[in-house]
């Protein structure tokens, strides 16, 4: 194995994939790791190590770690709502990945290792609501997150913060907010809110089948962040001093009926909406108070949704029109 300085779990991911790509512009080694095939990444940097491996096996993560200063774990196996509501069990196995990571960066003297956590860990109570109050990271306490997936990262944000007070590793974590943009999950049934209006706008506008169909009443409200937006956050986390979750979100708060209006009007179209009231939809409304990070850090999200949905909507566009990948007329 190289010399490399920082490791990026997940690496051949979506926000892996883009923060791969910040670090090498900023001069560092980077050593990329993920499950999947090569093939199957979203972005593959040849100026990286790539490696390919189970990080929820301990000795894959001690390979994984050799040698390095500085580890992201932004491995999961994750999606939007459709996935995460129908694989509790998988989300949940992510576990082994944190813990093991963990203990690896333990015994290899990592000098930082950040968590990539969600704003799934709120409690449901707070978010029953689409005029949300927004969240503050107290409100992830007294817990009733996410079933699944949220119980997960809460538990692994414990795990981080026992290993800072216990061993002495410094941990990071940032819940992130709905992080969309470029080379992420667009179909096949892990993708977004964002993405996978985006893709179904882009689908009427190429099939000329001019109608959506929205999960839910579409009244549901979410803040989005651009992914150029979480990539500064996430390095800005990890660099400080600060060991206690922060929330790294958008605080623009949308209804996904408004969500799709933008996309429309990127698109310069009109589609006929049918609404599935059966379709898995999470809270109710959700938000994020970012005064605990704007303090902190003096961080706040730079990307207007609209700016950010137009450059998702013309690379979506794009898949979709050049059929890399399963393409479904919804
Ligand atoms: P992603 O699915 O695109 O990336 C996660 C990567 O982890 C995938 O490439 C996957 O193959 C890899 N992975 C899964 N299991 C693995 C294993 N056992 N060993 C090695 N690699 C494995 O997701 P993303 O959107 O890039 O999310 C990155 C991190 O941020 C995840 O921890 C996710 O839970 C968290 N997060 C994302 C969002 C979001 O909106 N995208 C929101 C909150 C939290």
């Amino acid at each position: 194995m190289n010399s490399v300085d920082v490791v990026v779990a997940g690496g051949g991911g979506f926000i892996g994939g883009h923060l791969v790509a910040d670090l090498l512009r900023k001069g560092r080694r980077v050593r990329a790791v993920d499950i999947k095939p090569l093939t199957e990444w979203y972005q593959v940097h040849a100026d990286a190590e790539n490696l390919v491996a189970d990080l929820s096996d301990l000795d894959a993560c001690r390979t994984a770690v050799s040698g390095a200063e500085v580890v992201f774990d932004l491995a999961a196996d994750m999606g939007g709502m459709g996935f995460i509501e129908n694989n509790k069990a998988l989300c949940m196995l992510s576990v082994l990945i944190g813990t093991h990571l963990l203990l690896a960066a333990k015994d290899a003297g990592i000098s930082k290792f950040f968590f990539a956590s969600s704003a799934c860990v709120y409690a449901a109570d707070r978010q029953t609501d689409a005029r949300v109050t927004p969240l503050a990271e107290s409100d992830a306490y007294p817990a009733m997150p996410e079933d699944g997936y949220g119980w997960e990262k809460l538990f692994t944000e414990r795990m981080c913060r026992h290993f800072f007070e216990d061993f002495g590793l410094e941990t990071r974590v940032a819940r992130y907010h709905n992080v969309y943009g470029p080379n992420g999950t667009w179909t096949g049934g892990r993708e977004k809110a964002p993405a996978a209006i985006c893709r179904k706008v882009a689908e009427a506008v190429l099939s000329g089948r001019h109608s959506i169909k929205i999960w839910g009443d579409g009244e549901q409200t979410r803040s989005f962040t651009y992914i150029d937006d979480c990539i500064y956050g996430t390095q800005l986390v990890t660099d400080g001093s600060y060991a206690d979750p922060v929330n790294l979100g958008s605080d623009e708060l949308v209804t996904i009926n408004r969500l799709v209006t933008i996309a429309e009007e990127i698109a310069g179209v009109e589609l006929t909406r049918s609404y599935d009231l059966s379709a898995p939809l999470g809270v109710r409304g959700r938000n994020s108070d970012n005064s605990l990070i704007e303090e902190r850090y003096q961080w706040s999200p730079s990307t207007p949704l609209r700016d950010g949905l137009a450059k998702t909507y013309e690379w979506i566009f794009d898949q979709v029109r050049t059929g890399s990948g399963l393409v479904q007329m919804a």
